[in-house]
């Protein structure tokens, strides 16, 4: 074994079936007498609702977060925080809503209980990505962490089909990378491998049954194993193309990854057999690239980027981006072998050469 660091997260986990009754009790421990219950547009009935449980533990509702964290956003929210003299926030929803809550504890250090209701793991990690005037730019800061995060399966059950396999490919893609990050760790590689053989084992079983409660249970775990990976190294090319894609061609966040995670993998096959041997392990899959391919055509999910709303004409540049200030990365990042990366994302082909896709992937 080698030398390593590792650093534990701080926030307190509460996981569970029916876990959101102790939100009221977790608020008081933090000394939270007027939260304000943030989420997206969809989710504003289910925050009203936890609001109206809150009773007076409620300051407001602010149902108006969105996908990259807008700088506007926040500051609608930061004022109608003011406004409410609010001296904490509940996120309740998706990365998302994670990304508002995160946007106003770094501006006014107010505590934050987060409630996850998709498997994007942000409420694991310092990491804050914010968009003014279309341009998305990353920090990290503990700051941005929350007090108290509460999994409840419960509210994961209404996770629409497509996002459930989407939100879940884009968990494993943090534990996939977290398991050939330059700062890996034995403590995290064996959260990643869990996490792994979680999602994969469940995501089928979600797919066939929304409601599968036990197969919502271990996803759920999975995704915060997955989440905790994410936070804890440092993530490679997959994080890198996703980031570009996704904020430089309006790609959406969850599906970008799933197109993009078994095309990356292929490209670092090479530079890390042995992380590519745990991945496929956890999959139970004999490759690991064609293991991730195969798994999001079991789930029916869109693996072409010119299917999610990229344009063929936009390959070179993404090319030219990706390889611009370079993440980290087992094998060197080189702009002809990355086009070619992205033209057989774009076209939904095989990660691996000799298999056609169409003879083995059936959807
Ligand atoms: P999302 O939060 O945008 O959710 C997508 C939609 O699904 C939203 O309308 C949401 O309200 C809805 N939804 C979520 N859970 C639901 C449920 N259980 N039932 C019904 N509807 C539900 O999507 P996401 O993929 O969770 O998050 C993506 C965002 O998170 C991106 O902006 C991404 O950059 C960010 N993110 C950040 C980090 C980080 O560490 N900073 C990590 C992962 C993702």
């Amino acid at each position: 074994m080698q030398n390593f660091t590792y650093q534990a997260a701080p926030m307190r986990v509460i996981f569970g079936r029916g876990t959101l009754n102790q939100l009221a009790s977790e608020l008081t421990r933090l000394g939270v007498a007027r939260a304000l219950v943030l989420a997206t547009p969809n989710q504003a009935q289910q925050a009203s609702s936890i609001a109206a449980m809150l009773g007076q533990q409620a300051a407001g509702v602010f149902a108006q977060a969105e996908m990259h964290t807008p700088v506007g956003v926040t500051d609608r929210a930061m004022a109608y925080a003011k406004e409410l003299a609010v001296d904490g926030v509940v996120a309740i929803g998706g990365g998302s809503t994670t990304g508002l809550g995160k946007a106003i504890a770094l501006r006014t250090d107010l505590p934050q209980v987060v409630v996850p209701t998709s498997y994007a793991g942000s409420e694991m990690t310092p990491i804050l990505g914010e968009t003014r005037d279309r341009l998305k730019t990353t920090q990290s800061s503990p700051k941005v962490l929350p007090e108290t995060v509460i999994y409840d399966v419960d509210l994961t059950l209404t996770m629409p089909p497509s996002l459930s396999a989407t939100s879940g490919l884009n968990a494993i893609a943090h534990a996939v990378e977290a398991l050939y990050a330059r700062d890996r760790n034995p403590i995290i590689s064996l959260m990643a491998q869990e996490g792994i053989r979680n999602l994969a084992q469940t995501l089928p079983k979600i797919k066939v049954d929304a409601n599968d409660a036990a197969a919502r249970t271990e996803a759920l775990y999975g995704a915060w194993l997955c989440g905790s990976c994410l936070g804890a190294v440092g993530m490679a090319l997959h994080h890198k193309l996703c980031h570009t894609l996704g904020g430089s061609f309006n790609l959406p966040h969850a599906e970008t990854h799933a197109v993009i995670l078994p095309h990356a993998v292929a490209y670092n096959a090479s530079a890390e057999p042995h992380a590519m041997a745990e991945i496929a392990r956890a999959l139970g899959a004999k490759d690991a690239a064609l293991g991730l391919f195969e798994l999001a055509g079991e789930l029916g999910v869109r693996r072409s980027l010119r299917d999610i709303g990229m344009r063929e004409q936009d390959i070179d540049h993404a090319a030219d981006l990706a390889v611009k200030n370079p993440y980290w990365n087992p094998r060197p990042v080189e702009r002809d072998a990355i086009r070619g990366l992205i033209a057989r994302a774009f076209a939904g082909s095989s990660p691996v050469d000799d298999v056609k896709p169409q003879a083995v992937f059936a959807q």
